[in-house]
């Protein structure tokens, strides 16, 4: 608590998932061998032909201020893009680029929720999503689910938590930090259940739309019926291996998109020139330029389950997306190992990381505290690796 901050930023709880990559990174400095299994970041270079893209951009003297929501070509691109691959029509000015997603979800979170509004949450859900409503003086509802359902959360159990006060739905598939996947069918039996409330806006995270090893995508907007009160969010950080690029867009009703733009234009004036240039050859390219990145994390993704399902407590899933397995470990809670008390994810979480020197994030930031979240978005030896010295510390 600091009496010079606010109470919204004294309240607000630091994001897991950066505040471990960081931890790791300064024991890393130290010379600690820590292996980094905690943040969602592709470990590939960024492909030579959006890097190409990228140096032209410099070299044509791309420097200045680009519009507020992006650069017009890159909105027609990514407006292709939607149709070529989500089956979706959006227009140029209904088109908003940010830095990254995460600013696109939170633009929207700040200009739909005002305080005492709910917004549903299907656990597991990011981290980012519930501090972004809180600072918005929203509150965030709940539903739970686990890995009996493959962390999936039905229609169902969505309209329980329904409320006068439910202003939206965040749904994000494939799903950090669960992997799960939605298919069709599940998705329009929520879009069902939400015509009977006309007025829940529902926010589709699509992020890891290509980092999928199931079945096709399916975009909540293209069911018609929903489209007008769908926010369709998506970027290039984590299927063009592009994090720190930061470029994220969002498709959306145009008086959304445009009060996106105001606030957008209040804080940051737009996203980065050079990037924004390079995302126009990402998202034109053909989508099996990037299918050996996909590949590869489908192999990992195997390694990983089929190494740690040999250690006694881990309960593991196969997810269908992301790069993310989410273990329950909640058989450690109560135990202690090696001196070491283990109450909660949290504290096995900070066990791997000071015994096994693996970083990994609580479930607890996630909504599920029974499991942890361990990213194989690593090379193949250091899952390896990794799973060797958490089968040592047992
Ligand atoms: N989305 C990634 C993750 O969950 C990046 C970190 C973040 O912004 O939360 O690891």
């Amino acid at each position: 608590m600091n009496k010079f901050l606010t109470d919204k930023v004294n309240n607000l709880a630091p994001s897991a998932t950066l505040a471990m990559a960081a931890k790791a990174r300064e024991l890393k400095s130290k010379g600690v061998d820590i292996i980094g299994l905690s943040l969602g970041e592709p470990d590939f270079n960024v492909p030579e032909f959006i890097k190409e893209a990228a140096v032209k951009a410099i070299n044509d003297n791309y420097n200045s201020y680009t519009p507020v929501d992006g650069y017009s070509d890159l909105k027609n691109a990514i407006s292709r893009k939607f149709l070529r691959d989500n089956n979706l029509n959006y227009k140029s000015s209904q088109i908003v680029v940010s830095t990254g997603a995460k600013q696109s979800i939170a633009n929207v979170i700040e200009a739909m929720i005002s305080p005492g509004d709910e917004v549903i949450l299907l656990a597991p859900f990011w981290v980012s999503y519930s501090a972004m409503i809180e600072i918005s003086g929203g509150i965030p509802i709940v539903v739970q689910s686990d890995i009996k359902s493959n962390f999936k959360v039905p229609a169902s159990k969505i309209k329980d938590h329904i409320s006068n006060k439910t202003r939206m739905v965040i749904i994000n598939s494939p799903n950090n930090p669960s992997g799960s996947l939605y298919n069709e069918e599940e998705l329009k039996k929520i879009a069902d259940m939400l015509k009977d409330h006309p007025e829940i806006f529902i926010l589709s995270d699509e992020i890891y739309e290509h980092i999928n090893y199931g079945f096709k995508h399916f975009s909540f907007a293209s069911i018609p019926e929903m489209y007008k009160r769908t926010i369709t969010v998506n970027g290039v950080a984590k299927a063009f291996a592009m994090t720190g690029w930061r470029i994220g867009y969002l498709g959306a009703p145009e008086w959304l998109a445009k009060a996106c733009t105001k606030l957008q234009g209040q804080s940051t004036s737009g996203a980065n020139c050079i990037a924004q240039k390079a995302t126009i050859a990402a998202l034109d390219a053909n989508i099996d330029q990037i299918k050996y990145m996909i590949d590869e994390f489908r192999e990992r993704k195997k390694i990983i389950i089929n190494l740690l399902s040999r250690i006694e407590g881990f309960k593991l899933n196969d997810p269908e997306g992301a790069f993310y397995i989410f273990p329950d470990i909640s058989y450690f809670f109560g135990k202690t190992i090696d001196g070491f008390e283990i109450k909660d994810s949290t504290d096995f979480s900070l066990f791997l990381l000071e015994k096994a020197h693996v970083a990994t994030v609580t479930g607890e930031a996630f909504g599920s505290p029974k499991n942890i979240r361990i990213s194989y978005a690593a090379s193949r030896e250091n899952i390896k690796k990794a799973v060797n010295r958490i089968k040592n510390i047992f």
